[in-house]
């Protein structure tokens, strides 16, 4: 029996994540169950899957959970604040951290999992953007296990040799014959619409993603590619490469995840329908394989593939990211920090669409590379470029 810590449970991958338990509940059980302010969701999930912890930040939200649960004569406990979400993280209760919680306020609690060894399956890219050599160390030195739940890093993850993934942080990948990572990307919704609309675009159209369902934040970031950009930077401390060695590739059907290039020419990858079921169930079963509920792909009734080249003009944030990422640590913080208040402010219409990637820019240029050495010190850094983002919309 696998003992999970859901945090984001009441998001899309959380929710993604119970279905996956609701397949397997011989074998994976519920102890934590995390999220920010929905007590609504987080009652109903308590109440089906009856965690020993329920964990929400915003103290209204979880007295009110509280009494919801006392109602309901559960013997769910609650605990509230973001200190307590951090110290949930490194319990003893379960094994297992679904690291499903959104943007940057997900960094205390995976990191605090990674310093007490336990294996962390990682939806929160934005984590690993932040933090990068820090959490890659932080895993290894603590004994802890890192599985990519983003369906390109999982794609990856299950085309390169088992001797490999088996040990992959502290393997190099170039010793296993691999030449090459082609990350692939669906272009968004804004693939195909004239550039002189991109300014225009509301929110919904932007979180209108022709084949995932995905929270708003993300879906925003494949709208304007900064999701793929992030990605790119993720698949680099993943997998221990520079950015030269990935080449990012659109492929608007979106059924292969990514692929990898081999040295004798063949080219391994995975493919599914989109389903953020299966990459989570692949984390959940590793290494064996278990049922995910996801539709199978049908290649008969499915449309052909195409591919294409990203061009910079029509998303820049993923010539930023590439740019930041060789830049370092303190541009990469910086970039996920201010996108996060952009995407914010495009979906609360105080920025223009395209405004999202200029005021990236824009701060980006005004911050010069510096060594970081410790969590504090980049949750400051984040904190810092966060508030002249909000300062320059205000
Ligand atoms: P959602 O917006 O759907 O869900 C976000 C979750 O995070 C909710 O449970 C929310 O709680 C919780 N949350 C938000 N702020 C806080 C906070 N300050 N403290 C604690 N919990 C918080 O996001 P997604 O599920 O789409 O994405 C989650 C992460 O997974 C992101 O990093 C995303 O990039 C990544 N990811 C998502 C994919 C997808 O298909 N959705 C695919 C690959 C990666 P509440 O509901 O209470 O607000």
């Amino acid at each position: 029996m696998k003992n999970l810590a859901i945090f984001g449970s009441t998001g899309s991958i959380g929710e993604s994540t119970l279905a996956v338990v609701r397949q397997n509940q011989k074998i994976l059980k519920v102890y934590a169950l995390a999220a920010n302010q929905n007590d609504k969701r987080l009652l109903a999930q308590c109440l089906e899957f009856k965690p020993a912890i329920a964990a929400l930040v915003c103290p209204q939200a979880a007295a009110r959970l509280e009494k919801s649960l006392k109602a309901a004569n559960s013997n769910t406990q609650v605990v509230c604040g973001t200190d307590n979400l951090t110290l949930l993280a490194k319990s003893d209760g379960y094994c297992t951290l679904v690291a499903a919680i959104v943007g940057a306020a997900g960094l205390p609690s995976t990191f605090a999992a990674a310093q007490a060894g336990k294996k962390i399956l990682l939806a929160n890219k934005e984590a690993l953007v932040m933090s990068g050599r820090l959490f890659i160390d932080t895993v290894k030195q603590n004994g802890a296990k890192l599985l990519p739940v983003d369906s390109e890093h999982n794609a990856i993850f299950q085309s390169l040799p088992a001797e490999y993934q088996n040990d992959y942080l502290n393997l190099d990948i170039r010793d296993f014959g691999i030449h090459s990572i082609i990350l692939t990307g669906s272009g968004g919704p804004f693939l195909n619409q004239p550039l002189s609309s991109l300014a225009s675009k509301t929110p919904e159209q932007a979180c209108k993603h022709p084949n995932w369902s995905m929270g708003q934040k993300i879906s925003v970031d494949s709208a304007s590619m900064m999701n793929k950009g992030l990605e790119l930077i993720e698949a680099c401390w993943l997998f221990g490469v520079d950015t030269d060695f990935i080449e990012v590739l659109i492929h608007p059907q979106s059924v292969i995840h990514s692929m990898v290039r081999y040295i004798d020419g063949s080219v391994l990858s995975q493919m599914g329908a989109p389903d953020m079921k299966i990459p989570i169930a692949h984390c959940l079963g590793f290494s064996d394989r278990i049922a995910s509920a996801a539709d199978h792909y049908n290649f008969i009734d499915g449309c052909d593939f195409t591919f294409k080249r990203p061009d910079y003009q029509r998303f820049p944030n993923l010539k930023l990211a590439k740019q930041a990422f060789k830049a370092g640590q303190e541009a990469t913080t910086v970039l996920s920090a201010v996108n996060e208040v952009h995407v914010g402010a495009f979906l609360q219409g105080r920025l223009k669409f395209t405004q999202i990637a200029e005021q990236n820019e824009r701060i980006l240029n005004s911050y010069s590379p510096s060594s970081v050495f410790s969590i504090d010190s980049l949750i400051h850094i984040d904190q810092h470029a966060r508030s002249i983002a909000e300062g320059a919309l205000s």
